[in-house]
């Protein structure tokens, strides 16, 4: 199965992913986590991206896309992946529509997923991750236990300005 989800940021992207690929059995591809490992990391990929990041601005396309386009190259996708948040730009899906014609291969399906905007911001601006187990929490909607409480990280993009700039570029490039 080749699938790709789309829709604003905290709409559930990663939520549902996360429970497909348990039936599915196929790699999750978030260009957003292979983002913040890069910056985690200190490569030079992950120093440019950074600032893009950090504003809820799109990191740009000739950074993002050879990502892409090497990963669905790997054994493990051999019989598919859903990617998560790519492609966000005509350009990004250009080349993922050439890197798949490439392959000799079709997806299977595109999956659209919609959030009022107003508890977008409501659900990124409450969200929190548990950098030990990956785990995502919501301060109102999902509490965590309190003894990971003192260890939840709050995404530097989660704050109210990060989120309503980056719903723009969604409503406006997605
Ligand atoms: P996400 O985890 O999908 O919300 O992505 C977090 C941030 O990573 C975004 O706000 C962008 O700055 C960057 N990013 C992730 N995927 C892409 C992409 N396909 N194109 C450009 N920037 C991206």
């Amino acid at each position: 199965m080749r699938l790709i989800l789309v829709g604003p940021p905290g709409a559930g992207k990663g939520t549902q992913a996360a429970k497909l690929i348990e039936r599915l059995g196929v790699p999750h591809l978030s260009t957003g986590d292979m983002l913040r490992e890069a910056v985690k990391q200190g490569t030079e990929l992950g120093q440019q991206a950074q600032a893009h990041m950090s504003a809820g601005g799109l990191v740009p396309d000739d950074l993002v896309i050879p990502i892409v386009v090497q990963r669905i190259k790997q054994d493990d996708c051999g019989t598919g992946f859903i990617l998560d948040g790519f492609p966000r730009t005509l350009p990004q899906a250009e080349a993922l529509d050439q890197a798949l014609q490439a392959a000799g291969v079709e997806l299977d399906a595109v999956a659209v997923i919609t959030v009022k905007d107003d508890l977008i911001v409501e659900r990124i601006t409450g969200r929190r991750m548990d950098p030990e187990t990956n785990t995502i929490y919501h301060m109102t909607f999902n509490p965590p236990p309190e003894e990971v409480v003192p260890r939840l990280l709050h995404r530097q993009d989660d704050t109210e300005e990060a989120c309503r700039s980056r719903l723009t570029k969604y409503h406006g490039e997605t």
